[in-house]
């Protein structure tokens, strides 16, 4: 599995913020990113809502991920050590859904990465991870095929 990782994990993806997300082997056109920052990426520092950084944490703890395993990526805005992360988190809210990599929270914590304002308010409603009123979200939200994937 590590050999795995290191073979798809060798490049880590840049999106800029509320783009389309192709990042993942499946189709999903509801998909936004949020998050999928480089060592080139333009992004908004500044302070984070604690509350909503609570609710973040709760959430990647154990998110809810399609059945497919893209790699890892790794943090390259730290200067030694980078962080490291292999899940991604997928918020729906308001007709779409927004997809972070699980380094968001590191993002946040250590290099005051301000994510947009509508994927504040999306974690702020989303609903717990893996509970039913999560999957219907997604389906809701436009993630049917996330789901499918998921259950096939
Ligand atoms: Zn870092």
């Amino acid at each position: 599995m590590d050999y795995i990782y290191t073979l798809l994990g060798a490049e880590m993806t840049e999106y800029a913020d509320l783009t389309k997300c192709s990042y993942f082997s499946f189709e999903c056109e509801a998909l936004l990113a949020v998050g999928w920052l480089s060592a080139n990426s333009q992004y908004e520092t500044g302070d984070s809502d604690p509350a909503f950084f609570a609710r973040l944490l709760e959430l990647a703890r154990s998110p809810w991920e399609p059945g497919v395993c893209m790699g890892y990526h790794e943090c390259e805005l730290c200067q030694f050590q980078p962080a490291m992360g292999k899940s991604n988190i997928f918020v729906p809210y308001q007709g779409s859904i927004y997809v972070a990599p699980e380094l968001i929270v590191h993002y946040i914590a250590a290099h005051r990465y301000k994510p947009p304002q509508v994927f504040v308010d999306a974690v702020m409603t989303c609903p717990e991870m893996n509970s039913m009123d999560y999957k219907k979200a997604l389906l809701a939200n436009g993630g049917r095929s996330l789901v499918s994937k998921r259950n096939a």
